[in-house]
């Protein structure tokens, strides 16, 4: 049986990344004795440009035709003049996030130890040998799309409302998501919200310690959002999986990532009932596109979570992932990761190194 993928490259580096984690998928291929159908569509920018618009229908029909999506990256200069409703990012990721209700969004955040010295944080802080931590961030729902929202007249005055609404079931099932998550790693789950004075998160609180009597393995705390923010600076090595909503998600996820030092080495998935989206978290990085020097570590990540979430293959992700560790240990760096020490190399022959690994 083939499993099936939908490779959307995008703009910018997303073609050259997608080209490395596509070779490493077909050294696991090879390994694992595994076959992957591939079939490919644009996306963003380029599909504006050849298509009128950034999620095209025939790019639409391979997604529902597939069972996994391998995202690249989307946007740039060219397209920024758009009116916003049709710009890359925002008509191209948004749509495909609504269609398949992709309302959980998974961002490990680990400090591989051969780049320990990339994260901001001081040595001791790390405790020699940095964190890894997951973040799931509700994303379909919360004070994003929250109704009523818009700048309203009102008494000859204008007001600007969002409107921060969860519904118990919401706050379930990503709960779950993040309970499963937790009994695959070190069994610790700290929630995030802000309970204190939002009685929307109250609620999140009550669901989320009712929904932890179904795993009573998992050691359960809670934290407001903002000693979360701080506590990551302090001592990131207390976390294992932190979940929290829509925006205070974002908000955490880009501080842990913040916190490795290193965009071009965090994949994410975001998963909803049944298909999987799986893009590194960097954007398109328009400064360096064309010149075949982009970190395609990401998007290799990307594919380790695909194989472990969309196709249950934990075996095969965790060789992508010690592949990956395995040449850095090597002292293999692409320019973003390189600090004067090791082998400079460039984005596809990270790639062949990776694949080699496997
Ligand atoms: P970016 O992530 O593209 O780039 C930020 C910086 O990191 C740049 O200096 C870039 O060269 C570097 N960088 C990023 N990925 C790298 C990699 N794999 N290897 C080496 N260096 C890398 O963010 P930005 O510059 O704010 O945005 C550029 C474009 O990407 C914009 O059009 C933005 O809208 C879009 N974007 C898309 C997505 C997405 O498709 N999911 C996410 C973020 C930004």
């Amino acid at each position: 049986m083939a499993y099936k993928v939908a490779v959307l490259p995008g703009d910018g580096i997303g073609p050259e990344v997608m080209e490395e984690a596509l070779r490493v998928l077909d050294a696991v291929s090879r390994r694992f004795g595994l076959v992957f159908e591939y079939r490919e569509a644009p996306v963003g920018g380029v599909a504006i440009d050849e298509k009128g618009m950034a999620f095209p229908n025939e790019t639409k029909e391979i997604c529902d035709w597939s069972q996994a999506i391998l995202f690249g990256a989307v946007g740039g200069p060219k397209w920024e003049d758009l009116p916003p409703e049709e710009q890359p990012e925002r008509a191209a990721l948004l749509p495909l996030r609504k269609r398949y209700e992709l309302y959980a969004n998974l961002r490990p955040a680990l400090v591989f130890p051969p780049l320990i010295t990339s994260s901001p944080l001081r040595e001791e802080i790390l405790g020699g040998k940095g964190f890894n931590i997951l973040v799931i961030r509700e994303l379909t729902g919360g004070i994003y799309f929250g109704q009523p929202k818009g700048i309203f007249q009102d008494n000859g005055k204008k007001k600007g409302i969002d409107t921060l609404i969860y519904f118990d079931w919401e706050i379930e099932r990503i709960a779950r998501v993040a309970f499963q998550a937790a009994m695959k790693r070190k069994k610790r789950l700290t929630s995030v919200d802000k309970a204190n004075v939002l009685t929307s998160m109250v609620l999140w609180r009550d669901v989320v310690k009712k929904v932890a009597q179904d795993y009573p393995q998992v050691e359960l705390n809670h934290l407001l959002v903002d000693n979360a923010a701080m506590q990551l600076i302090r001592n990131p090595l207390q976390f294992d999986v932190i979940l929290a909503g829509n925006m205070f998600g974002d908000i955490l996820s880009d501080e842990a990532s913040m916190l490795t030092g290193s965009i071009g080495m965090l994949p994410s998935a975001s998963l909803g009932q049944g298909k999987g989206l799986y893009e590194p978290v960097h954007g398109s990085a328009p400064d360096i596109a064309g010149q075949g020097i982009a970190n395609p570590l990401a998007t290799i990540l990307s594919t380790a979570m695909m194989l472990r979430h969309s196709f249950d293959q934990d075996e095969a992700a965790t060789a992508v992932e010690s592949a990956v560790v395995s040449v850095l240990e090597e002292g293999y760096r692409t320019s973003d990761l390189y600090r004067g020490k090791g082998k400079l190399v460039k984005t596809q022959d990270m790639g062949n190194l990776v694949a080699g690994k496997i």
